[in-house]
């Protein structure tokens, strides 16, 4: 049996769960995970408070921030060998032959992704389970190599918070000395802030907490504006060529697209819970656009992660053992963690 931590019932806390090996594919991958990052949507899942858009099936692994090694791979495997240092994020599969998988999008697949829990499960029927268990099974296009030099328990966030802020700064285009605003400085934030840095844009950090700005202005931020100081904003109106706005929580819009000069985009990838409401103003003067984003291919997740490899860039990460797990939630509600927590999943074989 494979052990994980799963929710059995809505309302339920993550606890010890065993479940099946999943029959292998000739495509497929069997990865002994070693670190799994805690990401928003896995919280908002188990709780089922996304049931509008995706009921949440019970029980519930969650966990789309996986790093481990490869155990086994199948006989039509030609990507991956036993012994390499992979990751898994939030898709495991797709009909890879939809226009949307054929331009490298699988995130947008038209016959939908496979997401890597709550998903339909080919292999075993019933729905998929994540990165809270010690083994994963993946269609090897959904498999992606790990640099060797960069610490596994920090990569384990790229393969969602990495790739969720990597790809809109690359869709943008160049932005070496443009001007470049990261809303909110969390676990998206602060990945932001990295990238936006190593692509030698002027980073400006966004927030509320005067206490996050020291440790923005060291992880590569120029300068913060703390957000609620009016005049501080004001300085900066019209000034900005790019907004990533992570903000998952409530908050004026508006403000942030008043700091957006001519031409300027301001990309969502934060996903409040209530509408937005928009002043049309806000972008008719100006010209400005306002963009969503939803993590990235399967490529583009890869060059991310060589990026990360040739800039030495991790998630800075609280390592937790899976036991702690439900104590981490209640502490990432409250943004209590610099920025990320990941589990080292050897600890489940504590129990
Ligand atoms: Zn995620
Ligand atoms: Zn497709």
């Amino acid at each position: 049996m494979i052990e994980a931590y799963a929710v059995t019932e809505p309302g339920g806390k993550l606890a010890p769960f065993e479940y099946e090996p999943a029959p292998l594919g000739p495509e497929d991958v069997e990865i002994d995970v070693q670190y799994c990052g805690i990401c928003h949507s896995d919280l908002h899942t188990v709780r089922d408070e996304w049931s509008s858009v995706m009921a949440t099936t019970y029980p519930c692994v969650p966990g789309h921030e996986i790093v481990g090694k490869v155990t086994k791979v199948c006989s039509a495997v030609t990507k991956f060998k036993e012994g390499d240092l992979v990751g898994v994020g939030c898709m495991v599969d797709s009909d890879q032959t939809c226009p949307h998988c054929q331009s490298d999008v699988e995130q947008f697949c038209n016959s939908g992704a496979i997401f890597t829990y709550n998903s339909p499960d080919k292999h075993l029927g019933g729905v998929t389970y994540g990165g809270y268990s010690e083994n994963i099974v993946v269609d090897e296009n959904f498999v992606l190599g790990v640099p060797e030099n960069l610490d596994p328990a920090g990569v384990a966030p790229l393969l969602c918070a990495g790739i969720t802020t990597y790809s809109p700064i690359r869709r943008w285009g160049n932005i070496k000395d443009k001007k470049v605003g990261i809303l909110g400085f969390g676990g998206l934030g602060h990945m932001g802030v990295k990238f936006a840095r190593a692509f030698d844009a002027h980073v400006v950090v966004f927030t509320t907490s005067p206490s996050k700005k020291e440790d923005a202005l060291r992880l590569g931020a120029h300068e913060v504006i703390i957000s609620t100081n009016s005049e501080e904003m004001q300085q900066h109106a019209g000034s900005f060529d790019f907004i990533l706005d992570t903000i998952s929580a409530e908050h004026d819009i508006n403000s942030y697209l008043g700091m957006l000069g001519l031409d300027g985009n301001l990309t969502l990838v934060g996903a409040p819970e209530k509408p937005l409401s928009i002043s049309a103003f806000a972008l008719i003067f100006g010209r400005k656009s306002l963009s969503g984003s939803l993590i990235g291919g399967i490529k583009e997740t890869q060059e991310m992660l060589d990026f990360c490899g040739e800039h030495n860039i991790t998630a800075d990460v609280e390592v937790i053992p899976i036991q702690k797990v439900n104590e981490a939630y209640e502490r990432m509600v409250k943004s209590d963690v610099k920025y990320r927590f990941s589990i080292d999943i050897a600890s489940l074989k504590s129990e």
